[in-house]
């Protein structure tokens, strides 16, 4: 089964996914974790040339569409192989990023954005996804990298409260799918909350 992980920069994640594979596996779970943009050399690639600073000039819709790029290849490389054989995969991040930044960030449509993404996702069926919540001025104070931090101080803080206003609309809307966990509270919180979803996941009593 897939659970993909959302939320801002900062929200911890990363962290969050570590957390939750070391306790899946202790369980007997085989796991495998993963990142987009990310996770196969191509997809890596693409994700260079999104994050690289040089490129400003590029236009929300090469953005998107690379975005969709790098995910048809997660998904027929490292995806579907791995819920062949009935692995767990934790996947930070997910299509819900692209609604999120190039949807409700960037202000593309929503059901172009829709329309590519069950492209790339190529019948992948249903998975379940954490929402780590997170007011982007925390997140700001909280990203990691210095990286990270200058790109969300390009992006302005107006982008940032779309992004997270559209991960909570879209919360609101697939009720089932994505479970919303507050981020701003103490990370031993955090994952026991995380555990909770993923285990009524896995075990079948929520739907997903
Ligand atoms: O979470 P991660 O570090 O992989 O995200 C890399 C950057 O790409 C973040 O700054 C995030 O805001 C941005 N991003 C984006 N659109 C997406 C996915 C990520 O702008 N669809
Ligand atoms: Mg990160």
């Amino acid at each position: 089964k897939l659970i993909t992980f959302e939320g801002p920069d900062g929200a911890g994640k990363t962290t969050q996914i570590q957390m939750t594979a070391r306790v899946l596996e202790e369980s007997g779970y085989s796991v495998v974790k993963t990142r987009e943009p990310g996770g196969t050399r191509l997809s890596e690639a693409i994700r260079q040339l999104l994050l690289d600073p040089c490129y400003n000039e590029m236009s929300a819709v090469t953005e998107a569409l690379l975005y969709a790029a790098a995910r048809a290849q997660i998904v027929g490389e490292v995806l579907l192989p791995a819920l062949r054989e009935r692995k767990v995969v934790l996947c930070d991040r997910f299509v819900d990023s692209s609604l999120a930044y190039q949807g409700y960030g960037r202000g593309l449509p929503l059901e172009m954005l829709r329309a590519v993404n069950d492209f790339a996702l190529n019948k992948l069926g249903r998975f379940c996804t954490i929402l780590l919540d997170l007011p982007p001025e925390e997140g700001l104070e909280r990203s990691a990298g210095e990286m990270e931090r200058d790109r969300l101080e390009q992006e302005n803080l107006s982008f940032h409260r779309r992004v997270r206003d559209g991960y909570l609309s879209m919360a609101r809307e697939f009720p089932g799918r994505i479970k919303v966990v507050d981020a701003s509270a103490d990370p031993r919180l955090v994952q026991e909350q995380i555990q909770e979803y993923v285990m009524a996941y896995l075990t079948g009593r929520d739907q997903g």
